[in-house]
């Protein structure tokens, strides 16, 4: 492992944070780079802290411990992103026989020093018991290979040498500080603590030893673990496990079966859903099709802090079944087999707890497929992803322990306390989620001006959205436009020819690998042609009726599939137009094109009741599209209308304005929220209309 400290660095961040301690700004740089390697820590894991002589209010010099708040990612933390607290009344803590979780969680609250600070980590009183002035913590790879060998304590002894303390498992909290502070007192020669079944903690009286201490056990850990198994095969491919024919279709097809039988109702009705995340890297591929796969799976997780975001095991599928009733359920034997034995394991480990638990969902988070890799559930994107980062690295792990000899799962009421923990529980959040978090939306049309303000509606009320488009500079734009508001996470895009029914089922495939599957389908795509039917040629015609009417079609007809894997329900919007009930003259290709488009749709809600889709209808009339992103429709009339009307943009937006009862400007965010309302089922309602046009009494739906 590279030593990545660099003094030169270190000093520019000490510059560019010249209104925080210098030994705080060095405590940023090294958390960083601790941060950025994914072998040392992972998505807010490892924990590093520094201690300074601060004056208080009345002027007098305290010690303050300053260290990371809970579940912040140590790869870009910022200095706010450390609390302090006062370190005397933290320190007599450790004369306590027990501290219960409440106060626990009440001492780390009412001795910081600042009030809008993080919660502080939940190892805080590790760094606050240890005398140095910086401590690192972290759950590296290397180590944890070694500490789940048999004789791992023995190994890590003699690979670490005898500066290195090596201690039992212990529970986090006071047990552990206690336990590494009471060693570090009888072994004060100590440079680093490795803790069983959970990581190491390094410290140092500047930045850069604890750092590097961190970085030296770790390389010399790693160099053992690479000599040990250099040309040995990591996995034996397993009996009868095999690719499916079609890998791409399959694990489509999987995650979509998956995340269906994985909804789950709250107490107040409403569903939940997750989304998915695939990891299929060679290594997780041969490792799924490896006879070590169902032990993988089965072994539990590689670090008690693991569990709150992948639960202590992971499911193996060995084989995805061609048949979707045949893959629906295999899947949901797995799931429901999963959700009985969490349920079993909550009921047994509750009572040992203090006080009253409420067990958290039972759906698993990780499941491992044969000749797919890993696949992982989340209730947001980012837990999905972080499930799966944490996924990937426990395989690797536990198939090198294996390639070294055996290994050694953490017992089961470990990963539950530290599961159950309150404080651990904190960081998975109370807050009732966004009306639409959990669910796929897809939006044709979404470089332009409608499909813009569809998606931003929907991704303010907590969809994950993916626009699509036919021109990729446009869809590129609205992606930036809407990535900068919400976020890379929330918003994905795909290039959609909806005239190409293949094109459209391929999109579609691709979607799901990325997301689970799709919820909300928002038909938006649309063309539009002026001309009076004698001058209407029958090209254009055609080329209008494949965009609006067939486009309609083909998107609807490929995401029946779909909804019927997932099987929970869905909804379908289609943007439709003011035109189908009130048509203008030389608009016959769009007016009629868009009829259809419409009709088809009353009769998308006819079939799919069944499946628990909803199939509705919003009339806009007049969108223009802002500076960044115009009306693409209105890019192709809107020169003929106002020629034919004697009228500027200006006057144009104020001729559509007036013709309206209310005399409004009819916005693309307006037909968004109808989006959101028809999306978010607050009203059992199919194959209805919704008029979004100020008013226009031609155009009531009848
Ligand atoms: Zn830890």
């Amino acid at each position: 492992m590279k030593n990545q400290y660099d003094e030169l660095k270190a000093r520019e961040l000490v510059r560019t944070y010249s209104a925080v301690p210098e030994d705080l700004a060095l405590r940023v740089y090294t958390s960083r780079l601790i941060g950025k390697d994914p072998y040392l820590v992972l998505h807010g894991g490892g924990n590093t802290s520094v201690k300074l002589r601060k004056r208080n209010v009345v002027g007098e010099e305290r010690d303050v411990l300053f260290v990371k708040g809970s579940g912040i990612d140590l790869a870009g933390v910022e200095p706010s992103g450390f609390a302090g607290l006062e370190l005397e009344p933290l320190r007599s803590l450790r004369y306590l026989e027990h501290l219960s979780d409440e106060e626990m969680e009440n001492q780390l609250q009412v001795h910081k020093v600042f009030h809008a600070s993080p919660d502080p980590s939940v190892e805080t009183l590790v760094h606050a018991f240890l005398p140095h002035k910086y401590v690192d913590h972290t759950h590296a790879d290397s180590l944890l290979v070694l500490t789940h060998q048999k004789r791992g304590e023995g190994l890590l002894k003699e690979i670490l040498g005898p500066r290195i303390g090596i201690l039992p498992y212990l529970p986090s909290g006071l047990p552990l500080a206690k336990g590494i502070l009471t060693f570090y007192e009888r072994h004060p020669e100590t440079e680093g603590i490795v803790i069983l079944n959970h990581g190491m903690v390094t410290f140092g009286e500047d930045a850069k030893t604890s750092f590097e201490r961190m970085l030296e056990n770790v390389s010399k850990a790693d160099s053992y673990i690479k000599r040990k198994i250099k040309g040995k095969p990591l996995v034996t491919p397993g009996v009868g496990l095999s690719l499916p024919k079609n890998p791409a279709t399959s694990s489509a097809r999987f995650v979509q079966t998956v995340r269906g039988a994985c909804a789950f109702p709250t107490p107040g009705g409403k569903l939940r859903r997750f989304y998915t995340e695939i990891r299929n890297s060679p290594e997780n591929v041969e490792a799924s099709l490896a006879e070590e796969a169902q032990s993988i799976c089965g072994s539990g997780v590689i670090t008690p802090d693991h569990a709150i975001h992948t639960k202590n095991r992971a499911v193996y599928i060995d084989a995805i079944p061609e048949d979707d009733g045949d893959l629906q359920r295999r899947v949901k034997e797995s799931v429901d087999a999963y959700r009985v034995a969490y349920d079993q394991y909550v009921s047994s480990h509750v009572g040992t707890q203090e006080r009253e638990r409420e067990a958290l969902d039972p759906y698993p988070r990780v499941f491992l497929v044969a000749g797919i890799g890993i696949v992982t559930l989340g209730l947001t994107r980012k837990a999905a992803r972080i499930a799966a980062d944490l996924a990937d690295h426990t395989v690797q792990v536990k198939l090198r322990c294996m390639a070294l000899g055996e290994y050694q799962p953490i017992s089961e009421s470990h990963v539950f306390n530290m599961e159950y923990w309150g404080l651990q529980q904190k960081k998975l959040g109370k807050a009732s989620p966004p009306l639409l978090q959990g669910q796929v939306a897809v939006v044709t049309g979404g470089g332009g001006a409608i499909g813009l303000g569809v998606a931003h509606q929907l991704l303010a009320n907590g969809a994950a959205v993916v626009i699509s488009d036919i021109d990729e500079s446009r869809l590129k734009k609205v992606h930036s436009i809407l990535t900068n508001k919400f976020g890379e996470g929330q918003v994905e895009k795909v290039v959609i020819d909806v005239t190409d029914y293949e094109s459209v089922v391929e999109a579609f495939h691709e979607v799901s690998r990325r997301l689970g599957g799709i919820d909300i389908l928002v038909p938006n795509a649309g063309v539009a042609h002026v001309a009076k039917i004698e001058d209407l040629d029958p090209k254009d015609l055609k080329r209008v009726v494949y965009v609006n009417l067939m486009g309609t079609f083909n998107v609807i007809r490929a995401s029946i599939p779909i909804f019927k894997r997932q099987g929970t329900g869905g909804n379908i919007v289609v943007i439709s137009s003011k035109n189908v009930f009130d048509p203008g003259a030389a608009f016959g290709a769009y007016s009629a094109s868009k009829a259809g488009a419409h009709q088809i749709s009353k009769i998308a809600a006819l079939e799919l009741a069944e499946l628990g889709v909803r199939v509705n209808m919003v009339n806009p009339d007049a969108v223009f599209g802002d500076d960044q992103v115009s009306s693409k429709l209105w890019d192709l009339v809107g020169a003929e209308r106002m020629k034919s009307r004697g009228l500027d943009p200006e006057g144009l937006k104020a001729y559509y304005r007036q013709r309206n009862l209310l005399k409004a400007q009819v916005l693309a965010e307006h037909v968004g929220n109808v989006v959101v309302f028809f999306a978010s089922n607050q009203t059992p309602t199919t194959g209805a209309t919704f008029p979004v046009d100020g008013g226009i009494s031609a155009a009531f739906p009848r």
